[in-house]
């Protein structure tokens, strides 16, 4: 088809029409001189990654603005107080590696830790569907499960560039993507599988799932603290490292909270990166040199940002995971056990079926009861309400009450208090894996003067993401500034 002098030419005053409205967004003449915020770097998320960064950040002598969505730091960091005893509870985020970057930064803000609580083993497996009770088949020995993660971390050693990062050999050999329940028979890793299934909520399908994103969060690190032993805050409030990081990220003029990028316009080059920010108390103007994305790069999430051709390919391709905690008071369940849902026939290792909760553990606060729920692998960002999956946790407390009441008095369970933790655990398919997806992300780091971190480039792992943040992007971002 040709087309007309006509057409092109509309064409062309169309473009030069978006053109000028596109740059006059990020016009400073639009902007009131106290709305305009200069800095070396603007961090877009104040999760783990990205209030680690802007400290480390703000420590080497630059300048940083930080931009939240919540009204708070932490991301998946956040604990309950109770109202009348101040006892804290974190729900979310609860212990860390025993590792240098760990302790420095607790205590950079001098909050001291200790040996983190054992977790409450599993006493009681129900079949949450039916309220029944559930006898596991699979019940390895000490010793079988000490075996079975060493020769598991035998296959894992053999690639370092999980160490810090998924830096993987290429071509991606098959070991990497096939399915985890295959790796499994081949090295006869069985005995560590309930120990990895239970201990970390929110990974889907863990036999289904590809070797690698098994690897990104079962690291050496991880497999040594389980062995050994987890550091947590002695007074067991995670949230105080945020709060903390809050007060000095606000007192310098570092911090904005419940605030969220509308337009970016990203470029090489000084002072090339503007942001039109809508805050609180209206729109603000971002110029820095240098950008670090901290929240998961889902294409929703990332909308307002112009992504390239190969940013929105490789994005494209994550799934993910909906996971869900919350107290519960009145709930009748074991004071001083925790109950986790298991389902008699399916598998050898009588996991539940998802999405369904997955276990009711006593808190530190009497009477309340943490749960934690989650989904299978899913395309979607937040795949299930809050409301059905809070109403789907309460039918099963009155379920299991309903079916044992030799064991548990009936109640009327309650929510205290609720937080959605999706989207969690970003991964991506077996197929993506082969053709050099992480290969292909990693390009993505430092194009266009934006950097990336959090939980997508290293694995769900705080201790892991501060390292990651520390060693590899901070030094990144510092270059050239
Ligand atoms: C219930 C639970 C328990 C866990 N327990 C542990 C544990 O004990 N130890 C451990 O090491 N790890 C734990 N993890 C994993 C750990 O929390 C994650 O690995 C880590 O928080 C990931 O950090 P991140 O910075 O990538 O993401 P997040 O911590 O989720 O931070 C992302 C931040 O970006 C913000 N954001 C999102 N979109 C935007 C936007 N458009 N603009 C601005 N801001 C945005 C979010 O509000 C959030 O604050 C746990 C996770 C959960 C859910």
């Amino acid at each position: 088809m040709r087309l007309s002098f006509y057409s092109v030419s509309a064409c062309t005053l169309a473009s030069a029409v978006i053109a000028s409205a596109s740059s006059s967004i990020f016009n400073v003449a639009n902007f009131e001189s106290n709305d305009i915020i200069y800095r070396d770097v603007a961090v877009i998320g104040g999760g783990s990654a990205g209030t680690y960064s802007a400290i480390s950040l703000k420590d080497k002598g630059k300048s940083v603005i930080v931009v939240e969505k919540k009204g708070r730091l932490g991301g998946h960091a956040e604990t309950y107080l109770d109202p009348v005893t101040g006892t804290p509870v974190d729900m979310g985020v609860l212990v860390f590696h025993n590792i240098t970057v760990v302790k420095d930064y607790f205590n950079r803000f001098e909050i001291p830790l200790n040996k983190a609580d054992e977790f409450l083993t599993s006493e009681f497996y129900y079949d949450f569907r039916t309220g029944r009770p559930v006898s596991p088949t699979f019940t390895p020995s000490a010793e079988d499960v000490s075996a079975a993660f060493a020769a598991y971390m035998a296959q894992y050693s053999k690639y370092p560039g999980l160490i810090n990062g998924t830096m993987l050999p290429s071509p991606v050999p098959e070991e990497l993507y096939m399915p985890f329940g295959k790796f499994v028979e081949k090295y006869g890793t069985q005995a560590a599988i309930p120990s990895m299934y239970y201990f970390n909520p929110g990974v889907g399908d863990i036999l289904s799932n590809p070797v690698i994103e098994q690897f990104r969060y079962w690291s050496s690190y991880m497999v040594g603290s389980v062995a050994t032993d987890f550091l947590g805050p002695v007074r067991r409030n995670v949230s105080e490292l945020y709060t903390r990081a809050e007060a000095e990220l606000s007192s310098s003029s570092s911090l904005l909270l419940s605030s969220e990028v509308v337009h970016a316009h990203r470029a090489e080059g000084e002072s090339a990166i503007k942001l039109v920010v809508r805050t609180p108390s209206g729109p603000k103007l971002i110029i820095v040199k240098k950008l670090v994305i901290a929240f998961p790069p889902k294409l929703d999430f990332l909308a307002p940002f112009d992504l390239s051709a190969t940013e929105k390919t490789l994005f494209s391709k994550y799934i993910d995971t909906g996971y869900y905690v919350g107290l519960v008071k009145n709930s009748g369940l074991p004071k001083n056990a925790s109950i986790s849902n298991a389902a008699q026939y399916h598998t050898e290792f009588t996991f539940p079926y998802l999405p369904a909760a997955y276990s009711f553990a006593p808190s530190a606060i009497p009477g309340l009861q943490l749960v934690t729920y989650a989904t299978g692998q899913t395309s979607k960002s937040l795949p299930l309400s809050d409301e059905a999956v809070k109403t789907n946790i309460i039918n099963t407390i009155k379920r299991i009450q309903k079916q044992n009441p030799d064991r548990f008095t009936t109640t009327e369970p309650e929510f205290v208090v609720f937080a959605s933790h999706a989207p969690y655990n970003l991964q991506v398919r077996s197929e993506d894996i082969r053709d050099g997806f992480y290969e292909k992300l990693y390009t993505l780091q430092g194009q266009r003067n934006t950097h990336w971190t959090g939980a997508a480039w290293k694995g769900e792992d705080s201790s892991l993401l501060w390292k990651y943040s520390e060693e590899i992007v901070v030094p990144q971002v510092m270059e050239g500034l």
